[in-house]
């Protein structure tokens, strides 16, 4: 349970950090390019209906993730009534594993079955030089040494990125905890940039626009889509502020991205957001 309660200091330490200028689109309609909200989750308070209710009121299609973990989808079993829980709704069923090795969990053909996986590199074994596992979106994660710390989470993208486990997307991107993230642009290099986007094009995985971070900047979106990278938008949101979007929208107007620059998982789905 500890991410979904972690999550709330996270969005409230973006809120505070990376106020953005960019709030000029924040129409629900977008003509020019699809506006799916691939990144949503559901709680005991916010449910599939609820997200349906926006998606028709906003005319969004959703995408909804859930974690595989002891905590969440452990097994077969769990995946497969996660799966058919979903699959009556006009959503996408994706899964988010925070930790390379998840395939170990389910078999197969199981995976198989689910639209997408996005996976973040917000799990950091040994990310400071006192050995802890750092989970970057909590507000009080501990970097002794940002340069060390870089090198560090540059490792751990790399392992999340070369791996033959199934993925699609790269949610979080280039976020930095909160103790860092006033150097972003410092600290975001355009080697490290490129290594992360001839990785991300190696195993032809789409970059997430993360609404809740602001991530990634115009910079690194343009240098992607340059390189022919997808893209997809998405909230990290349990709530009503799911479907949003204000940051991605506006970001990617200004990096004028079209519609054949999106991910779109594969599954035709028919309803839901009219
Ligand atoms: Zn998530």
């Amino acid at each position: 349970m500890q991410r979904r309660i972690f999550i709330k200091n996270a969005s409230l330490a973006s809120g505070l950090l990376l106020i953005s200028p960019l709030m000029a689109d924040c129409s629900p309609r977008n003509e020019e390019f699809p506006v799916m909200d691939l990144h949503v989750h559901t709680t005991n308070d916010f449910t599939i209906e609820n997200i349906l209710e926006i998606g028709k009121r906003e005319h969004i299609r959703f995408g909804v993730l859930d974690h595989p973990a002891d905590w969440a989808i452990k097994d077969d079993a769990d995946l497969k009534s996660y799966i058919d829980r979903l699959r009556p709704y006009p959503v996408y069923i994706g899964l988010q594993p925070m930790s390379p090795g998840w395939t170990k969990r389910f078999s197969p053909e199981l995976i198989s079955k689910v639209d997408y996986v996005l996976m973040d590199p917000q799990t950091i074994p040994n990310g400071n030089r006192y050995g802890e596992t750092l989970h970057i979106w909590e507000f009080d994660t501990y970097i002794d040494d940002p340069e060390d710390f870089m090198e560090r989470y540059m490792a751990h993208i790399m392992e999340v990125l070369n791996n033959n486990e199934p993925m699609h997307i790269f949610g979080w991107p280039l976020f930095l905890p909160v103790c860092i993230a006033r150097d972003y642009y410092a600290l975001w290099t355009e080697n490290r940039m490129q290594q992360i986007i001839t990785a991300a094009k190696k195993k032809n995985v789409a970059i997430e626009i993360n609404d809740l971070a602001h991530t990634p900047h115009e910079k690194f979106i343009l240098m992607s889509k340059e390189q022919g990278l997808k893209f997809t938008f998405g909230s990290d949101t349990r709530n009503q502020k799911a479907g949003r979007l204000a940051y991605c929208k506006s970001i990617a107007k200004k990096c004028n991205l079209k519609p054949e620059d999106f991910f779109i998982p594969q599954r035709t789905i028919k309803g839901g957001i009219s």
